[in-house]
């Protein structure tokens, strides 16, 4: 996502590296290189000249023509505009005065609503929210019973017609409306505080799915109603956000599929296209793939400076408080590090999603990339498949392990004998810096990382 985006904003700022000033000639050219990126990345027309507009105006007027840096000045008001364009300030979501807070899903069939719901019921349970799903998605095959393995997997009740007997639910004949009626009054009678109701989707636009959407909306008065975005259609994304604004309207967009190769168009258009502010971003299959949609923090990976603070929630959100504490502990008592330490790490690791994404969100990652690409996710299965191929006394006294025993883990495991004398060596650096931390009373931090 982004990436060509990056790459060629990336490029039109290093033309400017070094100028002392900017001639009206150069702001041109700048203008005219941002420009085709953007169309290149399938932002709507409308969008871009707006943005170019602004870009031009703000360059060519006192603020560069005075700055010590021209350059510099440059990617500012492009980061700035870049954000508002995004929708400026993250909106967060209404909550009733008087619970429980309705949410209702739209969108195509195929957006990620199902998948999206999910994940953000399981957002909404991190923050002490009590939400509940239901399904009123009774269109799709499957679509009730895939909301209930969500739901069990985020640990939120799932309200379908007849709870357990999903079969009967696929028949077309059921009313979407009077489950989502439903739904909702059994989430007042158990109190949860935010129901959270899926509903159907067609393959393409039609009238009928419209009026499906627009009379669960009437019926139910949603506090929010979010429209999910594939962010993968590419220049379609804008006739179909329309679309939906006019024949259901909504409150606020999620974009999902952030993680594919799309190139960004969407992301940056639906905001001024509708009106309606992008609130979520889905990044994956996973339920942890979720992130609350910050224009600022976005346009900052756009122009590769970096989104350290979605890193850190990222990390504080999945990081087992309890597993550090113990592990902390362990330094204090100066107690040896183990190898069964270090696949408690390797497990900490894999909650928090997958490394590449968390990487690419460092400054500098986009210029990266390349190296970035090639990490290889799996490496991680096959350390734990290493170290659970280890016996017990193994993997607190790894010196016991020679030549035959490394023989047995390696075919227990599945690779060659040089992964586990790779492996073994970097927990031995790991083990060292461990102790050296301990030393020094520092906190222990992921050594040993892969890759
Ligand atoms: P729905 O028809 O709108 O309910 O869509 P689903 O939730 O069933 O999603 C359709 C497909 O897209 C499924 O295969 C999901 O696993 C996949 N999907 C959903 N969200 C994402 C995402 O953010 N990234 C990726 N890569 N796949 C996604």
């Amino acid at each position: 996502m982004f990436n060509s985006l990056s790459d060629r904003l990336a490029a039109t700022f290093k033309n400017l590296k070094g100028k002392g000033r900017l001639s009206e000639a150069d702001i041109d050219a700048t203008a005219r290189e941002i420009r085709r990126a953007l169309l290149d990345a399938d932002v709507a027309v409308p969008v871009v000249r707006e943005f170019i507009g602004h870009i031009k105006e703000r360059a060519l007027g006192e603020e560069v023509s005075q700055a010590l840096n021209p350059g510099q000045q440059v990617v500012k008001i492009v980061n700035e505009e870049l954000v508002a364009i995004l929708g400026g300030e993250t909106r967060r979501l209404n909550l009733a005065k008087n619970p429980p807070t309705v949410i209702m899903l739209v969108g195509l069939q195929g957006a990620g609503k199902t998948t999206l719901a999910g994940k953000l019921s399981k957002h909404l349970k991190e923050q002490g929210h009590t939400p509940m799903l239901v399904a009123a998605d009774l269109q799709r095959p499957n679509a009730v019973k895939q909301l209930q393995v969500n739901g069990e997997r985020a640990g939120v009740p799932v309200y379908a017609p007849h709870p357990g007997v999903s079969s009967e639910f696929e028949d077309p004949t059921g009313d979407p409306v009077q489950v989502a009626r439903n739904g909702v009054a059994e989430a007042k009678a158990k109190y949860n505080d935010i129901v959270i109701v899926d509903t159907a989707g067609r393959l393409g636009m039609d009238a009928e799915l419209m009026q499906q959407a627009a009379n669960i909306r009437a019926a139910v008065q949603p506090d929010e109603v979010l429209f999910v975005l594939d962010a993968m259609i590419g220049q379609d994304a804008v006739a179909t956000a329309q679309a939906f604004n006019e024949g259901v309207g909504f409150t606020g967009v999620v974009l999902s599929k952030l993680d594919g190769d799309a190139r960004g168009g969407a992301a940056l258009s639906v905001r001024s296209v509708t009106g309606k502010p992008v609130m979520f971003a889905s990044t994956g299959e996973n339920l942890a793939d979720f992130e609350v949609f910050h224009p600022d923090r976005m346009a900052s990976r756009i122009l590769d400076m970096g989104d350290v603070m979605s890193l850190i929630e990222q990390a504080e959100r999945n990081w087992d408080r309890a597993d550090a504490e113990k592990m902390a502990q362990k330094f204090v008592d100066q107690e040896d590090f183990t190898l069964d330490d270090f696949l408690d790490q390797m497990q900490q690791i894999k909650k928090m999603g997958s490394m590449k994404k968390l990487l690419m969100m460092m400054p500098g990652a986009q210029g990266m990339r390349q190296q970035l690409e090639q990490f290889d996710e799996r490496q991680i299965d096959r350390i734990e498949a290493i170290i659970r191929s280890m016996t017990p006394h193994e993997r607190v006294a790894p010196k016991i392990i020679n030549g035959s025993r490394r023989a047995r883990i390696a075919r227990g495991a599945g690779v060659q004998v040089s992964e586990i004398n790779g492996l073994l060596e970097r927990f031995g650096q790991a083990q060292k810096m461990m102790k050296k931390m301990a030393a020094g009373g520092g906190m222990p931090g992921m050594p040993g990382m892969p890759g």
